[in-house]
């Protein structure tokens, strides 16, 4: 037996299958920029939808660049801070999508 730990923070993309190793800060695939509807708020329990969440918008605040996930499951919407291993290309993809 390997000492296999699950860690929140490592997770296979349900997307695109890449596997993600985290950092402290990864919560969304750096290659295709879905998430999970895991990270609920410490402590809150309440809110294990599990839902795949889509990129679904680029904002900007105060400098500081966030995607905003939407959960397909639930509809529930939260900010992502961007990493710097994500693959900015799709970022860049999604926000001229935005854009039209
Ligand atoms: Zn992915
Ligand atoms: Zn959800």
């Amino acid at each position: 037996m390997k000492n296999f730990k699950k860690n929140k923070e490592d997770f296979t993309c349900e997307k695109c299958s890449f596997f993600v190793v985290g950092n402290g800060y990864t919560n969304h695939c750096p290659e295709c920029l879905w998430s999970k509807h895991v990270d609920v708020i410490p402590g809150d329990r309440l809110d294990l939808c599990c839902g795949l969440m889509e990129p679904s918008r680029f904002e900007k605040d105060g400098g500081e660049e966030a995607l905003v996930h939407r959960c397909m499951a639930c509809g529930h919407e939260k900010r992502n801070k961007l990493s710097q291993n994500d693959n900015y290309d799709k970022v860049i993809s999604l926000v001229k999508s935005r854009i039209g």
